[in-house]
């Protein structure tokens, strides 16, 4: 029965296309374009047969792109034709049990706009159930307990079907078919709201949600269980709630995100593109950094000097059950200051008891804890911050496979990186590896990925640094080791992010990052590939007078400089940092003089901590980058652009940026009462010229005409605007982050790939 007007194709398609109603995608586009066939899931992805007229394959074959589930990902489309097998269904079949096992795994992601519908639909079976969910959306990776990603293997097997949840598990016409977290009120996870003892709060169970909304709307804090973690909740309009909660969390000037009960309620206090708007209803649903308008009237503290905001939309059922559209709450990780975020409901319990009034949470377990992710626009399109939630754990695409690495990362926003053929699996953000309950929390995570993507890695790379403790943790594996020097890292991880392993000049402005000669470093020029590096230039070294204390009292940087550049003539000026010295200022100039636990830096960021010192917008910090982010903050504030300062590069035997002159004139500025807001925009308007130079001087020497801008520096909006501009119009080509934070919650990537260059 040979018909020349029927073929059969064979398909397989690859990407995320496991758990995310791939396959009833499939039958239901076959069974609309009458064609006959299978689909199933194996190893490499999910498999077809497709048979039918020519013209009704191609269609079908480009519909499984166009039209392809919101959550799966299609990496590749591969076709070979067989014979005409004369088939008259197409069928569902089960999966071998290798397809579990190379299968990419979806992100959380947010409640899809039918569940939304059918949340508020008060007809609805499911009307009001915070758990609702179905093949394109809901938790995933938060709830995975191990492969293959079914039921059993979650934090959902606890619960017993329903016989209506049942019905539409198990038929492939319905859009819960193998839904995994498929729920309802009858059989699901409910929430509770509990007071600080951990009791009900009497009369809360018949509307928790209201009950809760009550709350808030009385200046409550609120812990309320989520996703992938506790949030800490007040309303963002009340001043004293916002107070309280930051001096409860112990967080003194850290602005904190807010959740926006609509798309109208940011507009009504931010300014909104389209391509942030767009961002923030992506599934993914980060925190968007987006300017403050006109009418901001939330309470000042949220992000208090800041003329941006972290914002965010609802995202899981509970945020439409508690928000109405104009609310807008306060919502912070479940924390106190630099602990990791609790997700486990009596850990919760103890530790948020002095922080949160009540306790909004639920009897379905995460798993894996993972913070909302945090991004800004930078023309238009994704500048990572911080990638966790509704990306992890999507792998980033390699150009080249290696064998398993496990690259481990770095001290502060640490994240790791586990790596299978040409993925590169970025794990959630861990943050500062400094107390135990984080390191227990990384070492949980990466066991958890190895299970989860069913690899062993066979080189684990790490930082140079030998105190971090992921370094010591690479250091007790058994297993081929291999350093990374920090700032190659950074800027290999632009490189693989972009595909690219030609040589570049890469550019790392950071914090501070061990460097081969023993010096800290952070100011780096280089040319690098995805394997090798040649420093070519860097920031001149100055001294930390007293090591770590410098990095958290930037006067003791600005003190050294006066002193360095005026001997003790600068204490007769009358400008506010000499005014605001501290006692022991001459002891620790003194030292660094003599050397004295002084390590040498050719840190940018400590030049940027320098001028926020030096200019008495910020001489002592309470977290991490806090000097230089206030000096972008003022710099934004003055309405002079600001001008390019003199700076120096001595060609030595390498390009040595020197910003002694550019503080002399700082200093000059000041005695004439320059507004520090005049100055923090000079400060980095020269910094963004005086990198271009240098650059410049590298693409002579090299004929190198590509740039990869890396580093935690590049956080700056404002640097990276101005130098890509400058870079852009001196006709090189610049590569930035777009798909992970140019800070340290980038690292591993580089590492993972420099790791596997070497080792081939
Ligand atoms: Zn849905
Ligand atoms: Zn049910
Ligand atoms: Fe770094």
């Amino acid at each position: 029965m040979e018909d020349r007007n029927v073929q059969r194709q064979h398909v397989l398609v690859t990407g995320i296309v496991q758990g995310v109603g791939f396959r009833p995608f499939v039958y239901h586009t076959a069974e609309k374009l009458g064609l006959f066939g299978w689909v199933r899931n194996d190893a490499g992805g999910v498999q077809i047969e497709v048979e039918g007229p020519p013209d009704s394959v191609a269609e079908f074959i480009r519909r499984l792109r166009t039209e392809a589930p919101p959550l799966s990902r299609v990496d590749e489309i591969t076709l070979s034709s067989c014979p005409v097998q004369g088939s008259e269904t197409f069928q569902i079949r089960h999966s071998d049990n290798l397809a579990a096992r190379t299968a990419l795994l979806s992100p959380d992601m947010a409640t899809c706009p039918d569940c939304r519908r059918e949340l508020m639909a008060s007809n609805d079976r499911r009307f009001g159930y915070p758990f609702i969910n179905c093949t394109n959306c809901g938790p995933r990776y938060s709830i995975i307990k191990d492969i293959p990603y079914d039921r059993p293997y979650t934090t959902m097997a606890e619960f017993v079907m329903c016989p209506d949840c049942r019905q539409e598990f198990d038929h492939p016409g319905d859009r819960r078919f193998h839904a995994q977290p498929n729920a309802c009120a009858v059989c699901g996870p409910r929430y509770q709201l509990l007071d600080r003892q951990g009791r009900i709060i009497p009369g809360s169970d018949a509307d928790v949600f209201a009950a809760a909304r009550r709350l808030i709307a009385d200046g409550a804090v609120i812990a309320i269980k989520g996703i992938g973690g506790f949030h800490l909740a007040c309303d963002a309009y009340n001043g004293q709630a916002v107070q309280k909660l930051r001096e409860r969390k112990t967080r003194e000037d850290k602005p904190f995100a807010v959740l926006c009960g609509s798309v109208d309620a940011v507009r009504k206090h931010c300014v909104m593109k389209a391509s942030e708007q767009e961002v923030l209803t992506s599934k993914e649903r980060p925190i968007v950094l987006l300017a403050k308008g006109p009418d901001y009237s939330l309470a000042q503290s949220i992000a208090p000097g800041n003329p941006f905001v972290g914002v965010m939309l609802p995202y899981a059922p509970p945020h439409w059950l508690l928000l109405k559209p104009e609310d807008i709450w306060v919502m912070t990780s479940g924390n106190t200051s630099d602990e990791p975020i609790a997700y486990e409901d009596q850990d919760a319990l103890e530790r948020l008891a002095g922080i949160a009034d009540a306790f909004l949470v639920h009897n379905r377990v995460i798993h894996r804890p993972v913070d909302d992710s945090v991004v800004r626009l930078f023309r238009d399109e994704i500048y990572p911050l911080r990638r966790s939630r509704g990306y992890v754990p999507a792998p980033v695409s390699l150009a080249v496979s290696y064998p398993p690495v496990l690259a481990c990362g770095g001290e502060l926003k640490n994240a790791f990186c586990l790596t299978r053929g040409r993925q590169a699996f970025m794990s959630s953000h861990i943050g500062d590896l400094e107390n135990m309950s984080t390191y227990q929390t990384y070492t949980d995570t990466i066991e958890h990925f190895q299970r989860l993507f069913a690899v062993r890695p066979e080189i684990a790379a790490y930082d140079l640094h030998p105190d971090y403790l992921a370094t010591r943790y690479a250091q007790s594996l058994s297993i081929e080791k291999i350093g990374v020097q920090h700032h190659h890292a950074h800027i290999a991880s632009v490189l693989a992010e972009h595909g690219i392993n030609r040589q570049v000049i890469g550019v790392a402005l950071d914090g501070t990052g061990f460097g081969t000669d023993g010096h800290l470093w952070g100011g780096e020029f280089m040319l690098a590939d995805c394997r090798d590096f040649t420093r070519v230039g860097h920031c001149r070294y100055l001294p930390l007078p007293g090591g770590a204390k410098a990095i958290k009292e930037p006067w003791r940087l600005a003190a050294t400089m006066l002193y360095h550049l005026y001997g003790r003539e600068f204490l007769t000026w009358d400008i506010p940092f000499v005014h605001s010295l501290p006692p022991e200022w001459e002891l620790v100039v003194q030292a660094s003089a003599k050397g004295i636990n002084s390590p040498l830096s050719s840190s940018a960021g400590r030049l940027f901590d320098l001028a926020a010192a030096l200019t008495g917008i910020r001489g002592s910090i309470h977290y991490e980058g806090q000097a230089a982010v206030e000096l972008e903050l003022a710099a934004l504030r003055s309405a002079d652009p600001g001008k390019i300062l003199p700076y120096d590069i001595q060609t030595a035997d390498m390009l040595l940026l020197d910003f002694a002159p550019v503080f002399a004139a700082m200093a000059f500025g000041l005695r004439r009462k320059a507004a520090p807001e005049l100055l923090a925009a000079s400060f980095q308007r020269t910094m963004a010229a005086a990198v271009a130079d240098m650059v410049r001087r590298i693409a002579l020497q090299s004929g190198l005409r590509e740039v990869a801008l890396s580093g935690g520096v590049f956080q700056n909006g404002t640097l990276l605007a101005e130098l890509f501009t400058i870079l852009e119009k001196s006709n090189f080509t610049v590569y930035i982050h777009r798909q992970v934070p140019p800070n340290d919650g980038g690292l591993a990537l580089g590492q993972a790939v420099i790791a596997g260059e070497r080792s081939r």
